[in-house]
């Protein structure tokens, strides 16, 4: 699975941090209780003081994005619940320390590997991990083997790797990645993205595989790990790694305001976020806005369901800081993986989308009041709808809608637009676009469900199936028709080549995750919308 893109080539290092550490079992006496539960108490100290000063060199070296890591392993180890469990087993079973610590934290890894079908929920069993090992080092076991110093042109094979394995790495000799497990967003994949390192995650085997020391050349674009390559296949990959190097660095340093096919059409190039930091990113990359406010992520670990003025706050300090570029706020997106915290006691499934918003009127009345009000003193904010049923459930929300605003003395509603990502919007695609502003087609959800698959199997290259494409085009012609703005805002807008095919349907909106848009913009630029409407018609036709 290439999870990092770019070329390197360097000699594998197997790295054979192996998860087996022995561990010492023996029951303890009752005498022996409360020196082992102080021996908890020091250990989780120590490494907290350690994780504190990680996390403060992670925001030195690499901003706050990243370093947040460090500050969910220090919550792991300040929660009051999970520190009782394990010394609950130190009183109650007897445990020595070392192995009531091990124990715990292996029940809440195996508690998060079972929900086998979310990247982000798995991603977490290695934090846990990473905490253990750190947590044990300090209680004397030391299972740490260094990544800090590599021999020179290193390709790292490992099993896994762990966020501080990945922070930690000699970036001075590692040239790439490579790892037997792991997916696109893993927290090590998104630090290793962020420093620049080709990785590439799901090589069954790896470690046994590939021969310590053996010539590696590794392509993080295709997810390819060529072990001893002959000459041919040298020459070639160093033309492919020189382009890949070559294009990087044009499309960062000639990066534009605009971007128009050479011909002339311009394409507006928007940003996908989740955060209130990542609107530095928007305006970094010179975007042209927020196509995609994920606003569930904003408020997922509430305790309670956010206030108005929790609300009012976080939109407000976004529009502002976009200066008149618009801002898509999407209403929650609950449901389905994303639950929020403040919903964990409710036993139910939770619907996804508008369907979960249209069954708790409190909380959807709320944002949109929230909205609404943010809308009053910046008119760049507009209102975008997820997992869209249909015409009975735009009937229903264009009531609400209206009521707020009536209630607020809106002179005026924001622009309220549609997101296409379910069969049964598709099915009523022309009521749908008559009801909306703007439509964005979702590329992600809209793959899952026309292809009936999981969603964490689906790769951006989806789109690709004629099921797919054909969805598209239709909701591309039917919006011309009805002259209703249509955008793109799956993962599929963010990779270059998928982008130009979006294009040449006929789509001049795309966001994606403000990143990957340098080398979008910089693509899009070297073509001719002509020829892009050609390839994209052989798409279709094939
Ligand atoms: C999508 O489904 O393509 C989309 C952009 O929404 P999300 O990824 O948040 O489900
Ligand atoms: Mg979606």
């Amino acid at each position: 699975k290439p999870t990092s893109p770019g070329f390197a080539q360097g000699k594998a290092y197997i790295y054979e941090k192996s998860f087996g550490v022995r561990i010492p079992y023996h029951h303890i006496t009752s005498e022996e209780i409360s020196k082992e539960c102080d021996n908890i108490d020091r250990a989780i100290e120590d490494s907290i003081a350690e994780l504190d000063s990680i996390e403060k060199s992670a925001i030195a070296e690499h901003g706050t994005a990243q370093s947040q890591i460090f500050a969910s392993h220090i919550a792991l180890l300040m929660d009051p619940r999970f520190i009782e469990k394990v010394k609950s087993m130190i009183r109650k079973d007897r445990l020595n320390a070392v192995l009531a610590f091990d124990k715990e934290a292996k029940a809440l890894m195996s508690a998060f590997n079972e929900v086998a079908e979310d990247e982000h929920i798995r991603a977490k069993a290695q934090d846990v991990k990473d905490v253990l090992h750190r947590v044990l080092r300090h209680l004397g076991h030391d299972v740490k083997q260094t990544l800090e110093e590599l021999p020179r042109d290193c390709v790292v094979v490992a099993h896994e790797l762990l966020p501080s394995d990945t922070l930690n790495l000699d970036r001075e000799n590692v040239v790439a990645v490579v790892t037997e497990v792991g997916g696109a967003t893993s927290h090590s994949a998104i630090l290793a993205r962020a420093m620049g390192i080709p990785l590439i995650s799901q090589v069954k085997d790896a470690c046994n595989e590939i021969p310590a020391k053996s010539d590696l050349l590794v392509d993080g674009t295709t997810g390819t790990v060529t072990v001893g390559a002959g000459q041919d296949i040298r020459e070639k990959f160093t033309l492919k790694k020189n382009h890949f190097d070559n294009v990087n660095a044009m499309a960062r340093k000639e990066l534009r305001e605009h971007c128009k096919t050479k011909n002339g059409v311009e394409i507006t190039l928007k940003g996908n976020i989740g955060r209130a930091y990542e609107a530095d990113d928007v305006l970094k990359y010179k975007l042209g806005g927020v196509g995609l406010l994920r606003t569930e992520h904003l408020f997922l670990k509430n305790d309670e369901p956010p206030s108005l003025n929790q609300q009012a706050d976080a939109y407000g300090y976004l529009a502002g800081k976009l200066k008149g570029r618009p801002v898509t706020v999407r209403t929650f997106d609950f449901g389905g993986h994303k639950k929020p915290r403040f919903l964990e006691g409710e036993q139910q499934i939770i619907p996804r989308g508008l369907r979960f918003s249209l069954e708790h009127p409190n909380i959807f009345k709320k944002q949109l009041r929230a909205i609404f009000t943010v809308y009053e003193k910046y008119p760049n904010i507009e209102v975008m709808f997820p997992m869209v049923g249909g015409r009975d459930d735009l009937l229903e929300v264009r009531d609400i809608a209206k009521q707020i605003a009536c209630e607020l003395g809106l002179e005026k509603l924001p622009r309220l637009g549609a997101m296409i990502e379910t069969p049964s919007a598709l099915n009523e695609l022309n009521e749908v676009m008559e009801m909306s502003d703007f439509i964005s087609i979702g590329t992600n959800d809209l793959c899952q469900f026309v292809l009936n698959k999981d969603r964490g199997s689906i790769d951006e290259e989806a789109i690709l199936n004629p099921g797919v494409i054909e969805k598209i085009k239709m909701a591309v012609e039917m919006a011309k028709e009805k002259s209703v703005p249509i955008s793109v805002c799956g993962e599929a807008a963010g990779n270059q080549f998928l982008a130009c095919i979006l294009v040449g349907l006929g789509i001049c909106e795309l966001s994606m995750s403000p990143v990957r848009a340098p080398l979008v913009n910089y693509t899009i630029r070297q073509q001719n919308f002509k020829e892009l409407m050609r390839i994209s018609s052989e798409y279709l036709r094939a």
